[in-house]
């Protein structure tokens, strides 16, 4: 489902030449399709970095990004919003608009990509459900407790059922327990097909879930790193 070939990305800071340092270097990994895989490693380690390759809100100084057979460097730009709806993604502070009620934030996704009024309040409907919240669209986020609102936020990243589904700090204002509620639902995903990766430190939780576990460190990938010469 994702496959990353020696992917390295430096940012390019203006004043520097060529950029500073590495963020990534020669990042080589892969994620089966339904895997459920933790990212960490330090602050700075270039986890957001390699999210944001995925979703093309960045490119590859160097290297191939492969998702659902797809090298991200040959979509047309007329293809990039059908990439975007592949891949799902759930922030730390969940970016909900608190002028607008659950089922408006939960179907934002589905008003860029042109569902009639009916269609859209269904997916909604199957969504909300999916993060255990039917009955809630009325609400207004700001109502909720914090995990109520990174439910929203989850509902909202698979209302167009992304086969991939990325998170970035999901529970990192979440109290253990509903971090761990949390991750159940990101589970619950993985189990009818769904690849999930998340960017954590919880190192605690990563070790109760007990999933596979990819580790940055300084732009290196130190766990998870495919050697040279694998790929056929
Ligand atoms: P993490 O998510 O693990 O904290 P990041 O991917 O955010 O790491 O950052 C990796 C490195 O890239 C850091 O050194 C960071 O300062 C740098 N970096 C991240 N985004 C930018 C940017 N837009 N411009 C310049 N440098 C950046
Ligand atoms: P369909 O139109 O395929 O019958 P629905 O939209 O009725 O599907 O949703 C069916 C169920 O799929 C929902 O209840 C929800 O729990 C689950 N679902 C939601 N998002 C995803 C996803 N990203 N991938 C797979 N299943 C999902």
């Amino acid at each position: 489902m994702v496959r990353f070939d020696r992917v390295s990305k430096r940012y390019s800071s203006p004043g520097t030449q060529g950029g500073g340092k590495e963020a990534l270097s020669s990042v080589n990994f892969e994620l089966q399709r339904g895997e459920f895989a933790f990212l960490t490693g330090h602050s700075g380690a270039g986890k957001s970095t390699l999210l944001k390759l995925m979703m093309l809100m960045e490119r590859p100084s160097r290297g191939q990004v492969i998702i659902d057979g797809q090298n991200l460097a040959r979509l047309r730009p007329s293809q990039v919003p059908f990439h975007r709806r592949k891949v799902g993604v759930v922030f730390q502070n969940h970016q909900l608009l608190f002028d607008r009620s659950v089922f408006d934030n939960v179907a934002l996704p589905l008003q860029i990509a042109g569902f009639t009024p009916a269609e859209a309040g269904r997916r909604v409907r199957a969504a909300l459900d999916s993060v255990g919240l039917l009955g809630m669209e009325k609400r207004n986020p700001i109502e909720l407790s914090g995990g109520e609102q990174q439910r929203v936020g989850i509902a909202r990243a698979v209302v167009n059922k992304p086969p991939l589904l990325l998170a970035d700090e999901p529970t990192g204002n979440l109290d253990p327990e509903l971090s761990e509620e949390i991750m159940k639902l990101f589970t619950r995903f993985q189990q009818v097909g769904v690849t999930v990766l998340i960017a954590t430190h919880d190192i605690a939780l990563i070790e109760r879930m007990g999933h596979r576990r990819l580790i940055l460190d300084q732009g290196s990938m130190v766990q998870g790193q495919l050697q040279e010469g694998v790929y056929g």
